[in-house]
């Protein structure tokens, strides 16, 4: 599966214009009086940011032909930019109408009315909270499940709250159609929320898989293998990753996102290779054939093009993985494109795949280059760090015509190997990046 660039602009287009749709309402049907310039700029924020507020249940809803064309890595981090939008678009909203008028106090005044001051401090709070718990959840020590768990309810809150205003304001949302269009839009976000925590894990439910193998990998890494039960399993395209759930219930708050690492011909079985890195992964060594588990996707776009000429992979440590899977398929093709893996990871001995890759390579027109950052005595390879030389030296002597990159690996040498590929002039269609670290 690869982006289209016209499915990425109709999606994007789709999503603008639902973001100003509060604003085209506005203009149907007779005006109210006019309050001037700045209460009506103020209010225009509140209408888009609470619409791009119910928008962002759509960006992680995971609809497939929507993260299609973009990538859902891609979809995420613009879920986070456009929640910060949406939040100072919103937080602005009462701020300037406080600084202009401070006859609107009385909103969040609850000698007024207690039930409305109540419920525009708890959206005010809850907004505040969902953006801080974003941003510094790690230094904060939020685990990512809990993160997420509260992330949702919090901004169904928010909407929700939202909704109430704008319909008990009213100034501009008199006619019944009007709230009508306003209930139906933030409905729509609830059922997008109820989606993807309800139905999508019932869906999973019907389509169970066992764990059939767990092996030990070189680089404190494991092999998990799934078998499915009863049901024909999933296709997927090599380098596309699935949220993974192990145990009885999909409706389990671990669930993570792993790229597949079994060739994509193998249909039935597939394997996912782990990296021991945190609270989660750290036990996945232990866990017992016959466990159950859940496999929701597959999603990604780091995917090669058939009519790729050749294709050059640059990885660091785990990963690895989506290329492995690239890689596997591409020998069971019995593919000859020419590939450069230039592979990045701390020792030797640590390298995962290591003694299969040298057979890949005698299977393939693959050529490897190890980058060890901490090289043993007498190894005259390649050191260090992936650095814009270290690139120009082995891209000069893989010439072929415009070939296909792969970006994969820890977040620093990523944005050095993007920035220098951009540099090179290569394409941003050419140029494939998976980024582990989504959230
Ligand atoms: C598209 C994609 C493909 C990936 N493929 C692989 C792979 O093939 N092999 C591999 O070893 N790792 C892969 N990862 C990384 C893997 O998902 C994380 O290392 C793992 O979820 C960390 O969980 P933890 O609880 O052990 O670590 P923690 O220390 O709890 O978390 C470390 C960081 O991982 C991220 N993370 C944690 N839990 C989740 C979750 N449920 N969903 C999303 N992110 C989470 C958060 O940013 C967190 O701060 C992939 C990630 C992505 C986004």
């Amino acid at each position: 599966m690869k982006r289209s660039f016209g499915q990425a602009v109709f999606w994007a287009g789709v999503y603008i214009a639902l973001s100003v749709l509060p604003l085209a309402l506005v203009l149907v049907g007779p005006l109210p009086v006019a309050r001037g310039f700045w209460i009506e700029f103020a209010v225009g924020l509140g209408f888009v940011g609470l619409a791009m507020l119910g928008l962002q249940f759509a960006l992680t809803a995971r609809f497939r032909p929507i993260a299609a064309p973009f990538g859902l890595d891609t979809m995420l981090h613009f879920h986070r930019q456009a929640g910060i939008v949406a939040f100072m678009f919103i937080l602005a909203h009462p701020l300037l109408l406080l600084v202009l008028h401070p006859v609107f106090l009385e909103f969040l005044d609850p000698r007024s009315s207690i039930a409305r001051a109540l419920a525009l401090w708890v959206a005010l709070g809850s907004l505040a909270l969902l953006v801080m718990l974003t941003l510094w959840r790690r230094p904060l020590g939020v685990a990512y499940e809990w993160w997420r768990a509260t992330h949702g309810i919090l901004a169904l809150l928010v909407v929700f709250i939202g909704l109430v205003h704008v319909l008990r304001v009213g100034h501009y949302i008199s006619g019944p159609w009007k709230q009508a269009v306003w209930v139906a839009m933030s409905g729509g976000a609830i059922l997008l929320l109820l989606y993807s925590r309800l139905v999508k894990p019932l869906l999973l439910a019907r389509q169970p898989y066992r764990v059939a193998e767990v092996r030990p990998e070189r680089g404190d890494s494991w092999t998990v293998a799934l078998e499915p039960d009863e049901h024909d399993g999933l296709d997927f395209t090599a380098g596309q990753f699935a949220w993974v759930t192990f145990g009885p219930s999909p409706f389990s708050l671990e669930q993570h996102p792993f790229s597949f690492s079994s060739s994509a011909r193998r249909s039935g079985r597939l394997e996912f290779t782990i990296k021991e890195l945190g609270d989660f992964t750290a036990t996945i060594g232990k866990i017992p054939p016959g466990t159950r588990a859940f496999v929701e996707g597959p999603y990604g776009a780091f995917t090669l093009s058939p009519d790729a000429s050749a294709a050059v992979f640059v990885v660091g440590g785990v990963g690895i993985t989506p290329v492995m899977s690239i890689l596997r398929t591409l020998a069971d093709d019995g593919d000859r494109r020419p590939l450069l893996l230039i592979y990045a990871h701390s020792r030797l001995d640590a390298m995962t795949f290591r003694e299969e890759l040298q057979e890949l390579s005698t299977r393939l027109d693959l050529r490897i280059v190890d980058v060890l950052e901490d090289p043993h005595a007498g190894w005259d390879g390649e050191s260090g760090f992936v650095e814009p030389r270290l690139l120009e030296r082995q891209l000069a002597t893989f010439q072929p015509l415009a070939p296909e990159y792969f970006v994969c690996g820890p977040e620093p040498m990523m944005d050095v190997v993007e920035t220098h590929l951009i540099g090179r002039g290569v394409r941003l269609r050419k140029l494939n990046s998976e980024r582990f670290n989504i959230a």
